[in-house]
């Protein structure tokens, strides 16, 4: 007898789910069960994902948004509350590398744009999405976080503040929904097959990497009704939990 569906009629939200490890995630939990809400900026892109998801025997919602569109992103929370009523996951997975590049020479552009993508918009996805998350018997946020938070390595300034930034905002709403059914926490990827990685190791052999669909066993985990860790932030190179 085949086991249970880990993810059976759960509502979830992924962004950057057209390619790299939204995607990946997006598919595993198809896989599992979930409605997706797919978040990313080209339709095209989005549509390839949902064939895949389709071929997988499951279904998804499309929605085209730029996380830089502060009020597309507000408007989030009462689009789904009004066809759905609640959600159950959300994966704030999307991300850009931003300049590699002395902290002097970086434009106020580009750290501006870092800065909202990874930062600002999960903030504000927070904002509109967790009256929608306490509404589920089992809300569950997953952030995606780097090893840059905490190595703050030279010319990573953008990226890495984004980042660290982006852990003391999910821990901080962790311990704000303690006492309700919501559990949030953050994974550190690690080293994965992706553009952004090769991107910011353009020498790098990529077949080295780990894949993407390798790590997306820790998001379902963390997506699980069944799940009871919170604020937690789980590294995926070293196996630690912070
Ligand atoms: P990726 O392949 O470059 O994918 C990034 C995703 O983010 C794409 O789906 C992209 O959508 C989306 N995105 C970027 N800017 C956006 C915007 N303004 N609005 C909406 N969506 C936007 O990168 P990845 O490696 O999978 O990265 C996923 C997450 O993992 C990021 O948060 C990254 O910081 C983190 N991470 C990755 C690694 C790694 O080694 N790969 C390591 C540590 C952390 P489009 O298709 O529209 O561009």
């Amino acid at each position: 007898m085949s086991s249970p569906l880990r993810l059976a009629g759960r509502l979830a939200l992924v962004t950057g789910a057209t390619r790299g490890i939204g995607r990946a995630v997006a598919l595993a939990y198809a896989k599992e069960g979930a409605h997706l809400i797919l978040v990313g900026r080209t339709a095209g892109a989005l549509e390839e994902v949902d064939d895949e998801i389709r071929a997988l025997g499951g279904n998804a919602t499309l929605l085209t948004l730029d996380l830089k569109n502060r009020d597309k992103i507000d408007a989030l929370g009462p689009t789904i509350y009004q066809r759905w009523e609640k959600l159950d996951i959300l994966v704030g997975n999307a991300g850009i590398l931003g300049p590699l590049s002395p902290l002097g020479h970086v434009t106020a552009d580009a750290w501006d744009e870092v800065l909202n993508v990874n930062l600002t918009a999960n903030w504000r996805l927070i904002r509109t999405l967790d009256p929608l998350l306490r509404r589920s018997d089992a809300g569950r946020a997953i952030f995606v976080s780097s090893g840059a938070a905490v190595s703050r390595a030279a010319y990573w300034g953008p990226y890495s503040v984004s980042k660290a930034g982006l852990e003391a905002l999910v821990v901080t709403y962790a311990r704000e929904v303690e006492n309700t059914p919501v559990r949030a926490n953050l994974i550190n990827p690690g080293p994965t097959r992706t553009n952004m990685r090769a991107k910011a190791f353009p020498g790098e052999n990529a077949a080295s990497l780990k894949t993407p669909e390798s790590i997306a066993p820790t998001f379902v985990k963390l997506a699980e009704a069944a799940c009871t860790d919170n604020g937690k932030i789980f590294d995926l190179k070293t196996g630690d939990v912070r």
